[in-house]
């Protein structure tokens, strides 16, 4: 993975939080292939923004659908992009991602964005990328870290 440097950035509305998601789309999507299959940590409360991000991602890569928390299934997948992703909100022990079949799902060639990772721990690999996001007055801020 390309690294991002790590930073901190304001985002004064939803429009800057799907601009972000396209700045990351563009390092995601690099022309070598290179992370395509790298696992991206979206962490924060609710209402942070985490999915927000992640449409600004999809929508750089051409998804005009809606695009939504995967509370109750655990995982959306984007077959056509090679994009999963995953809202670990609901789990309440790390071994019910056995269900979903993590284990095969991590290691598919998918760029996997994964928001509330903490509760996946610890049946998830360590990030290639890990973000995480705040309310900040109006808007929010976003971390990359290192
Ligand atoms: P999460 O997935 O972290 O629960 P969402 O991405 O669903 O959060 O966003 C929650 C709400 O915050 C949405 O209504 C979204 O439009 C809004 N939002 C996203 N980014 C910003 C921003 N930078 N400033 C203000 N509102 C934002
Ligand atoms: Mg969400």
């Amino acid at each position: 993975m390309k690294p991002l440097a790590p930073s901190s950035r304001h985002l004064p509305d939803e429009a800057a939080t799907l601009a972000f998601g396209r700045e990351l789309a563009e390092l995601l999507s690099a022309a070598d292939g290179f992370n395509r299959d790298a696992v991206v940590y979206l962490q924060g409360e609710l209402g942070a923004g985490k999915t927000t991000v992640v449409r600004g991602i999809l929508r750089a890569m051409g998804f005009v659908g809606p695009v939504k928390s995967p509370t109750y299934t655990l995982l959306e997948p984007y077959d056509e992009l090679l994009v999963f992703h995953f809202d670990l909100y609901r789990i309440a022990d790390s071994r019910e991602l056995d269900f979903i079949g993590i284990d095969e799902l991590l290691t598919a060639q998918a760029i996997k964005l994964i928001e509330w990772p903490e509760r996946g721990a610890p049946r998830l690999p360590s990030p290639d990328l890990s973000l995480s996001l705040r309310i900040e007055g109006d808007g929010r801020r976003v971390q990359v870290h290192a």
